[in-house]
């Protein structure tokens, strides 16, 4: 059995009902595999896999809050710290009753190659609770951000661990949870990122992940003599990182005909126009189907199946394994040509597979949604500097950063004799520099 097999194996049995963990883990070492056999001796005597794949810390806690009827509610929090062999923890909040460990976990995991991939220094963590923001009020919010601060304020800081957004996480939240970590610490100081623009928040980190995901599928476009103006495009999700991408793909030219949330997808065949769904998701929040009513002529089908709309390329920009197998048949039968994904591991392991065999071109997530994290990493850079940079000086260094990631995850690729293939150049890329850390700080 390859070494790689072996701490698959030993994932699984030690990490029980964990799937999400478990097939990050998987997808991570298989594309491995090629480094670690030619590296075998090295990494086994170190047990460089089996630190890997084992968060540093894991802290877990209660957050009790009391809803608007008076009733006190409990619900679970975490903080992941997974690896911070280049830097201090940095990962988002998540904020969704899907939450669990597990699920952190997979997300922790993938962070680490993410943050090595921006070229920042910046290790790997995430956190969450199974909080559901939705449906509740400013001050049950607001409730609920002061107590999981509360306790997590314990454990984080700008030079030991900085939380973001994610799902449920946006200005609003990271707004209440900065306010109390500074009530309770008395400190200033760059502890969260995506903060507000007038409270030490960097511009372009709204923009960042969505904006970052189109400029790495440029530069692969171009990289392949293509180009994505006149392209038809369908974006999932119509959160944070699916209406940034939307924005920025309509800037360069491309069309946008669908997006959706989690009760159904909208399909404007003229162009989905962006200004009505940012009224209704960034200040009604409401649900997208509320589109139609204000565009007659697009259609609003409920639950799933956006991915049989035909387009050209395909943004999946929601949440984990919202494209599987059969979603990535009818892309190809459609013409779809390629993938690139600004959630993480929006796409399944088999629909991955599909895809890569098809020859349809396909950017993964930890590359192509790493806009986001190395941003917040400029806002970390900023705060610690004590100024900021103009929108345009942070839109131009995000444009470098996916462009330098594209041509990491291209070169590796390359190395390995897997050309074209950005799964295994993204992880190769971003493992090299994590393994290189680790070694030379020794056994901790
Ligand atoms: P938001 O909460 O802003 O938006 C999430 C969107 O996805 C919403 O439209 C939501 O619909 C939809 N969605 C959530 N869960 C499901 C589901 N189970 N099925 C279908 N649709 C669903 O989150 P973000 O845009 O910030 O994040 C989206 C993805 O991008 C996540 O995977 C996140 O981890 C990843 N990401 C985000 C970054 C960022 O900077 N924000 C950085 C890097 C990655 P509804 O409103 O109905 O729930």
């Amino acid at each position: 059995m390859s070494y790689t097999e072996e701490v698959y194996d030993r994932v699984v049995a030690q990490n029980p009902n964990e799937p999400e963990f478990h097939q990050a883990v998987k997808e991570v070492l298989d594309s491995l595999k090629i480094v670690i056999d030619a590296n075998e001796e090295k990494y086994r005597a170190a047990s460089l896999l089996e630190r890997l794949v084992e968060p540093e810390r894991i802290i877990s806690f209660r957050v009790p809050w009391v809803d608007d009827n008076g009733k006190v509610q409990v619900n679970k929090g975490y903080r992941v710290q997974f690896n911070s062999a280049i830097g201090p923890y940095k990962g988002g909040l998540r904020f969704h009753p899907s939450v669990n460990q597990g699920i952190l976990k997979f997300l922790g995991f993938e962070q680490i190659f993410k943050n090595s991939l921006t070229g920042l220094p910046i290790g790997g963590g995430k956190g969450g609770s199974n909080f559901d923001p939705k449906g509740k009020s400013d001050r049950e919010v607001m409730a609920f951000c002061q107590s999981f601060m509360t306790e997590l304020s314990k454990y984080i800081g700008a030079d030991e661990d900085v939380p973001a957004g994610d799902i449920g996480v946006g200005g609003r939240e990271i707004g209440y949870l900065y306010g109390q970590y500074k009530r309770l610490t008395g400190l200033y100081e760059g502890v969260l990122t995506g903060k507000g623009l007038t409270w030490g928040g960097s511009l372009v980190r709204t923009q960042a992940t969505g904006y970052g995901l189109v400029y790495i599928l440029d530069a692969m476009l171009k990289d392949h003599n293509m180009e994505l103006a006149g392209k038809t495009v369908v974006v999932s999700g119509s959160g944070n990182v699916a209406i940034y991408a939307t924005e920025k793909a309509q800037q360069l030219g491309a069309k946008v005909v669908a997006m959706s949330d989690s009760n159904g997808y909208i399909y404007d065949p003229e162009g989905i126009k962006l200004d009505i769904v940012k009224d209704i998701k960034e200040v009604r929040r409401g649900r997208i189907k509320e589109y139609v009513q204000e565009v007659p002529s697009a259609v609003y089908t409920e639950g799933k199946g956006i991915w049989t709309i035909k387009c050209d390329i395909a943004l999946p920009c929601a949440t984990q394994n919202e494209l599987n197998l059969d979603d990535a048949k009818a892309l190809k039968a459609n013409g779809c040509f390629a993938v690139a994904e600004g959630a993480n591991m929006p796409s399944t392991r088999e629909a991955t597979d599909y895809i890569l065999e098809q020859g349809m071109l396909f950017l993964p997530g930890k590359a192509s949604n790493a806009g986001g994290v190395g941003t917040s990493a400029l806002e970390m850079c900023q705060n610690s500097m004590r100024l900021s940079w103009t929108f345009e000086e942070v839109d131009e260094k995000l444009q470098q950063m996916m462009n330098n990631i594209y041509e990491k995850i291209s070169d590796a690729a390359k190395r390995y004799g897997v050309e074209g293939n950005y799964v295994i150049g993204a992880n190769i890329a971003g493992f090299e520099k994590v393994a290189d850390a680790m070694l030379a700080q020794g056994i901790c």
